[in-house]
């Protein structure tokens, strides 16, 4: 297991992290310039973070900053009322699979979707359907065809399975079992080409949890998220905690990634209403002082 006491050289922010300050929104180039000159070496932007900021000069930036990617969040959210849906769907995967091979991202995230029309704009909302079986089917029907496109770019699909409180609106895929269980079905050959994003915050509370994370191997893990599950948790979506605020035996869980193999970058995503009403420089310093005693 890495020793991530002495820097910060295997801390990557998830620019959702630092997506406000003092409660407003920061623009992602100052994001870019706030994470280097703390001396952070990778990154996670979000696609509407890039879009607001333009492709092209964002992945001018990261290149003159010297900046890493750590994942490009994120594509999914298959589900769709008609085959229409689902076709429209897909096409804007192919669009983040673009835009993750122009920043130069190791690889997409992959968040399946929950319930048809369930979440609209961020936001969730009652569904248009309540199939969940065939919302299931469609992502894994909308993942084969981003899939075989993201192949032809070299770029590997990372999903994201997401805690059970989210099946309804943002992700039907719910456990690593579940997404490896995918991963074996869209790719037998365990080629590397569609791999798992392995977040703390989702997975912790997993009976399974080690026995999966066993099972992922060093060509499938794609990406380590962290941050900590508050009790009590007031938010689903905005109320994650800091490294080591929390309940997660975080270490714990970076041993059994490092144990398949795992030597990327442990990232940083939190959302978080509270983090959200200080400062840039705060939410930087405290992830680079959890990362060192936390993670
Ligand atoms: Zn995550």
């Amino acid at each position: 297991m890495r020793d991530l006491s002495e820097n910060h050289r295997w801390l990557s922010i998830n620019t959702a992290t630092v997506r406000k300050a003092h409660g407003q929104d920061v623009p992602l180039a100052a994001i870019f310039d706030a994470c280097a000159r703390k001396g952070i070496r990778a990154v996670s932007p979000w696609r509407d973070q890039v879009a607001a900021m333009g492709l092209k000069q964002a992945a001018l930036a990261i290149q003159s900053l010297g900046l890493e990617l750590s994942g490009y969040c994120r594509g999914g959210l298959y589900p769709a009322v008609d085959a229409a849906g689902l076709q429209a769907h897909i096409d804007d995967n192919k669009r983040a699979v673009d835009e993750a091979c122009t920043l130069g991202a190791p690889c997409l995230v992959i968040m399946a979707g929950g319930l048809p029309g369930a979440l609209v704009g961020g936001k969730a909302q009652h569904p248009q359907s309540k199939d969940m079986p065939r919302a299931r089917a469609q992502a894994a029907e909308g993942m084969a065809a981003t899939l075989a496109y993201a192949k032809s770019c070299g770029l590997p699909l990372a999903i994201e399975p997401l805690h059970p409180m989210f099946a309804a609106d943002r992700c039907n895929i719910n456990t690593l079992e579940q997404a490896l269980d995918l991963c074996d079905q869209l790719d037998p050959a365990h080629s590397g080409a569609i791999g798992i994003a392995v977040d703390c915050y989702h997975v912790w509370w997993d009976p399974k949890l080690e026995q999966q994370i066993a099972r992922i191997g060093p060509k499938r893990l794609l990406a380590f998220h962290v941050c900590d599950w508050m009790v009590p948790t007031t938010d689903m979506l905005n109320d994650r905690g800091m490294m080591g605020d929390g309940v997660i035996e975080i270490p714990s869980i970076r041993e059994m990634v490092e144990a398949q193999g795992f030597a990327g970058y442990c990232e940083a995503e939190i959302f978080s209403t509270a983090w959200w009403n200080r400062s840039t420089q705060e939410i930087l310093d405290a992830c680079i002082a959890r990362v060192k005693t936390a993670v």
